[in-house]
């Protein structure tokens, strides 16, 4: 996906606040915005929180239903740097094409994930044949400043493990939980896992106290330690919690992200992560230019995007 945003610069402690002797959760609306002609849920970068481990981006897209026929979503060429973008599909199909050669329908069920590295670029669109609906995840990876160059590559995952854990369906779309591992190639140590169920449960989540958390709900309700929450907020839960309890009166889905704290400041920009501006403006100077450094992405019928003005690189406002 693509952003426009201008970048949110906050850094918050990592703990939620403990009041009457009990942790609190965070509670953090969504910013709603469109990608490619779909509306989303825009649940990181926040002003109130930037990263959850070395996730830096999370869009809740859709779900979505558009007329048969229509374009549906498209998201013509665009670039990235200094980070992975993860793809989780709950329904519909998404085509991915990328200046390495790659063209990747993703399914429900699947996971894409592309490592930018230095530099790559990649077009996202609703295929010709696909259905009308569209539902989906969209999250950033921020690599690590010893990984950040790293070679570009592409990685379809069709097939994730799953199992139960009381009433919850509990898929694992990167990282470790309950003896299992995903494939999922990782530079920092990360959790994505999705749940999923079907009428009222409970289930104590093992959790590890190195990381930090967030959850989502995607459908339906969800309880986290008796407090409820729904789609578009997203609940923060801080660090050194061994276990989580969730409960839930109907049926529904949620994701839970978390990973160690990065522990490195990041700007993020447009479509660029990276340790410094400089970094940045380097790469939309390359981008503009039509550099090599992004290759080319071929079989998209549409223009390339252009790169928003950087706006710490506008003329200061004038006061009276
Ligand atoms: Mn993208």
């Amino acid at each position: 996906m693509s952003t426009t945003d201008a970048g949110v610069e906050t850094a918050l402690p990592l703990e939620c606040p403990v009041i009457d002797g009990r942790r609190q959760i965070q509670r953090l609306p969504a910013r709603a915005s469109s990608v490619g002609g779909i509306p989303v849920a825009r649940l990181l970068p926040l002003r109130e929180r930037r990263l959850i481990g070395a996730w830096c981006f999370l869009d809740h897209i859709g779900p979505a239903r558009f007329a048969p026929g229509t374009a549906g979503l498209r998201v013509g060429p665009h670039p990235h740097i200094g980070l992975q973008t993860f793809t989780w599909m709950i329904a519909g199909e998404i085509l991915h094409r990328d200046s390495l050669g790659y063209e990747q329908l993703i399914r429900p069920g699947q996971v894409n994930l592309m490592t930018a590295g230095d530099g790559v670029s990649h077009t996202e669109e609703t295929p010709p044949h696909a259905g009308t609906s569209l539902h989906a995840v969209q999250l950033w990876i921020a690599l690590p400043r010893a990984e950040r160059a790293v070679e570009p590559r592409f990685d379809h995952y069709p097939e994730l493990p799953r199992f139960s854990l009381g009433a919850f369906n509990i898929t694992l779309l990167t990282g470790r939980c309950c003896g299992h591992e995903a494939p999922a190639l990782q530079y920092s140590p990360l959790l994505g896992l999705e749940l999923s169920w079907s009428g009222p449960g409970r289930a104590e989540l093992p959790l590890r106290q190195d990381f930090e958390y967030g959850l989502l709900p995607l459908e339906g309700m969800l309880s986290i330690d008796e407090t409820s929450f729904v789609p578009g907020e997203l609940a923060y839960l801080g660090m050194r919690r061994e276990s989580l309890v969730l409960q839930s009166d109907t049926g529904g889905r949620a994701l839970l992200v978390g990973g160690t704290p990065l522990g490195e400041e990041v700007v993020i920009w447009w479509n660029f992560v990276a340790g410094e501006r400089t970094t940045i403006e380097h790469a939309r100077r390359d981008w503009d230019a039509g550099s090599t450094r992004f290759g080319t992405v071929s079989g998209y019928d549409g223009p390339r995007l252009e790169a928003p003005e950087i706006p710490w690189l506008s003329a200061p406002v004038r006061g009276h």
